[in-house]
């Protein structure tokens, strides 16, 4: 039996996929949760399955600077620390660049960059004064290398790594600990979000034929989490083994 793992936990996107799968693991694993997302009642579903675990969870849309405030202020009251920021709320409405989606593109800039980076800067006051703290995105392949048709997806996630390899840097004498996260294709509900279909016919099939499953993501996140306080882990790269 693994021993209880004693640390608080906030997660922003724990409503599906990545997220909800961490939820369900650390929930296992005795941590103390603090569970956000715009859809409360898939949160309650997960708080639900968990009768004995310390689980709290708020509504947010991580684009919303006042909403993820609240959800780290909260947790914060209730636990009386934060240890782990896990930041992986993300969308992915692929398209080539020539479709012109400007919407799409300003939510995933909206999500994928300014949550992070809200939730950064929500949580970051907290650890710096507890000289003590870790946040983990999840970031992606797509951060690392540039894939057509995903332009804008690929841009948000470069842009995320650049912001965690900055926050690792600056705050390595707090002793706050930063890592990106980056998995391949995993099945989730994130291919709904792809609007172009062509686009999506072929990432979706890609993912539903050998795609990661959630849990196994879940899992690279629990290692970067159990490592001690000495080892800062920059990037795991989670590929499905048929993946290029
Ligand atoms: P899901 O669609 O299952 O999960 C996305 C999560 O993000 C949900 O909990 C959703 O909650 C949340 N979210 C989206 N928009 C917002 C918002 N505005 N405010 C708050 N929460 C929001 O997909 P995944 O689990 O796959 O995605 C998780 C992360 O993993 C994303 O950052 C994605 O880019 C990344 N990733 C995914 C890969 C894959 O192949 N699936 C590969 C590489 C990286 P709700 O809608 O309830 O608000």
């Amino acid at each position: 039996m693994n021993t209880p793992l004693d640390k608080v936990i906030v997660i922003m996107g724990a409503s599906s996929g990545i997220g909800e799968a961490t939820a369900r693991l650390l929930a296992a694993r005795g941590a103390k949760l603090m569970l956000a997302a715009r859809r409360l009642e898939r949160l309650e579903a997960i708080r639900k399955a968990y009768p004995e675990a310390d689980i709290q969870i708020k509504q947010a849309d991580v684009t919303e600077f006042d909403q993820v405030e609240a959800v780290v202020q909260e947790a914060k009251a209730v636990y009386g620390r934060i240890d782990v920021l896990f930041n992986n709320a993300g969308i992915m409405p692929t398209a080539p660049l020539a479709a012109g989606h400007r919407e799409d593109w300003k939510n995933m800039l909206d999500i994928n960059v300014m949550g992070v980076l809200n939730g950064i800067a929500a949580t970051l006051p907290i650890m710096e004064q507890q000289q003590a703290g870790y946040i983990i995105a999840t970031d992606s392949v797509a951060g690392h290398i540039v894939y057509p048709e995903s332009a804008v997806y690929c841009g948000t996630k470069f842009a995320v790594r650049a912001i965690m390899e900055g926050l690792r840097q600056e705050q390595r004498e707090n002793n706050v600990k930063s890592t990106i996260i980056s998995p391949g294709a995993v099945q989730t509900e994130l291919y709904t979000t792809i609007r172009d279909q062509a686009t999506g016919e072929s990432l979706r099939q890609a993912q539903q034929e050998w795609g990661l499953t959630s849990e196994d993501v879940a899992q690279a996140v629990l290692y970067a989490i159990d490592t001690p306080d000495r080892v800062s882990i920059s990037n795991l790269i989670i590929r499905p083994t048929q993946q290029q």
